[in-house]
């Protein structure tokens, strides 16, 4: 297991130590290095002085890289898998599942980095030829979550090779360990030294607003929080460097009252419960509409006591701890706090005693102004809101100033797309609980981001466009 800061090739110790700690008891699994100022420099050093040659090496090698690294992260599934549960909580199967998604964006990017497009026309008054091409923007920081500690570092780092970008990538406090493992597979799979550096400063806000201050730096792609999001942009904005920002959700659920309860429940169950609800794309907010709300709440309460609660790596577990006690603690919160404010608890609501951040999996049947439907929950407590006609229901899902993902249940196709169109959202999901792909555009509006990762877009938030008029 890599412990250490990834500089320049080499793995080095900084200024002191951070713990690491399993969640589902409190024990330090391993301790990492800090980077201080020294470190994060000599990063920016090692990554500005491989760009030119890594921009300009074959999209074929570059491609061929990625491939081995899918092929390596594949192979290698379980070992990340007990990382990614050791250190974040979740259950084995959200684990292995994460380690199979993120090592698509390898294999999805290995295919887009030989397939970059370009253009060349007549100009519309004939006097020139249009050239357009796209190049790497350059130097990129890469700042992730600890909720997807492995699929949220390859959904940048398999683009921006792709693209020919070097990087450093900062992964969360909380679950560093998946990151060095990433890192350690990319040098494995053939990546030049300089390319991929991982830092893990000891306070991220002012180490990362002095690299967005450093000439050197030219691309930020950020997954977090809005409220950090919001400060980076600030940040970023004094030398308008680009930013791709994946950011908070509040995932709203239109269920009409034809949607096909065999195919709804276990839908929003994985809507929900994936990864625990601590998942940016989690069913947050659930409209029913009345003609089905009291079967609908019958089903899914079933269905959400069903969840197994334990250790991560346990083999019966289906619902792992919080990735802390702090992270358990605001869930519990928001659920009292919605329940002082008139909520019905159906399932769960209760904060377990003892060590762990554990939470059961809740359902709760609310009023459409109860004070949970404003935050972003982040765990496994479904709000249910009983909703009349389909204009009242579509007004209450857009009624948010996120715009991550809606998921919209119905057997009347015409009806599902109708609300699927009317969505506030970078994304919709119809009759489906999951629709993430490394092949999909995937990205929000409103508050929940700039940018698209993933897809054809992917790529893109590496690239910058250069036209070259020619007169002929
Ligand atoms: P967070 O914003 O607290 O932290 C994200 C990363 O930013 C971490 O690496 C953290 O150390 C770092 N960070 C914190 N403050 C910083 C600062 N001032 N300057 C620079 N870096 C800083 O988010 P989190 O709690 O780790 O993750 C949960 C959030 O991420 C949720 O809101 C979730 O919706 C969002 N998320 C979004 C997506 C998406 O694709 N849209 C995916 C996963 C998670």
């Amino acid at each position: 297991m890599r412990t250490q800061l990834y500089i320049n090739g080499q793995w080095i110790d900084g200024i002191g130590k951070l713990p690491v700690y399993d969640p589902s008891d409190g024990s330090v699994i391993a301790e990492v290095s800090i980077a201080g100022d020294q470190q994060c420099n000599a990063a920016i050093e090692a990554a500005d002085k491989a760009a030119k040659e890594w921009a300009k090496s074959a999209p074929r090698f570059r491609s061929e890289i990625l491939r081995k690294a899918f092929e390596l992260m594949t192979a290698e599934n379980e070992a990340i898998a007990t990382i990614i549960s050791r250190e974040n909580g979740k259950a084995m199967p959200d684990a292995r599942g994460e380690a199979t998604y993120a090592a698509e964006f390898f294999r999805w990017f290995a295919e887009e980095a030989v397939r970059t497009p370009g253009d060349f026309r007549k100009s519309p008054s004939g006097d020139k030829r249009i050239l357009v091409t796209h190049e790497p923007i350059g130097l990129s920081i890469l700042i992730t979550p600890w909720n997807f500690p492995a699929a949220m570092a390859t959904r940048k780092i398999g683009p921006a090779v792709a693209a020919g970008c070097t990087m450093i990538l900062k992964p969360a406090g909380e679950t560093p360990l998946t990151a060095m493992y990433i890192v350690d597979l990319m040098e494995r799979a053939g990546l030049p030294k300089g390319v991929l550096n991982l830092i893990l400063p000891e306070k991220s806000g002012p180490a990362i607003s002095k690299m967005l201050h450093d000439p050197r730096v030219k691309n930020l792609s950020f997954t977090g929080s809005t409220e950090v999001g919001r400060v980076l942009i600030k940040e970023a904005a004094d030398r308008i460097i680009r930013c791709s920002m994946e950011l908070g959700g509040n995932a709203q659920v239109v269920i009409h009252d034809d949607a096909d309860l065999a195919v709804t429940i276990p839908q929003l169950s994985l809507a929900k419960m994936r990864n625990g609800g601590a998942a940016c794309t989690s069913a947050n907010r659930i409209f029913v509409q009345r003609g089905i709300a009291k079967e609908f709440i019958a089903q899914m309460s079933k269905t959400m006591s069903s969840f197994v609660m334990g250790r991560g790596t346990d083999s019966t577990t289906t619902l792992g701890a919080y990735v802390s006690m702090k992270e358990r603690n605001k869930i519990a919160d928001l659920v009292d706090q919605a329940v002082a404010a008139g909520a019905k608890v159906e399932v769960g609501g209760v904060k377990p005693e003892g060590e762990g951040a554990f939470y059961p999996a809740t359902v709760l049947v609310v009023q459409k102004d109860n004070p949970i439907l404003l935050h972003e929950i982040f765990g496994p407590v479904a709000p249910i809101v009983i909703f009349d006609t389909d204009e009242e229901g579509i007004e209450l899902a857009n009624d948010t100033e996120f715009g991550l993902i809606s998921y919209v249940f119905s057997s009347d196709l015409t009806r599902a797309l109708r609300t699927a169109e009317a969505m506030e959202s970078g994304m919709v999901a119809i009759n489906k609980g999951i629709i993430s792909d490394p092949a999909a555009p995937f990205g929000g509006v409103k508050q929940s981001g700039l940018g698209r990762e993933g897809g054809f877009d992917g790529i893109h938030e590496f690239l910058q466009t250069k036209y070259i008029g020619v007169e002929i």
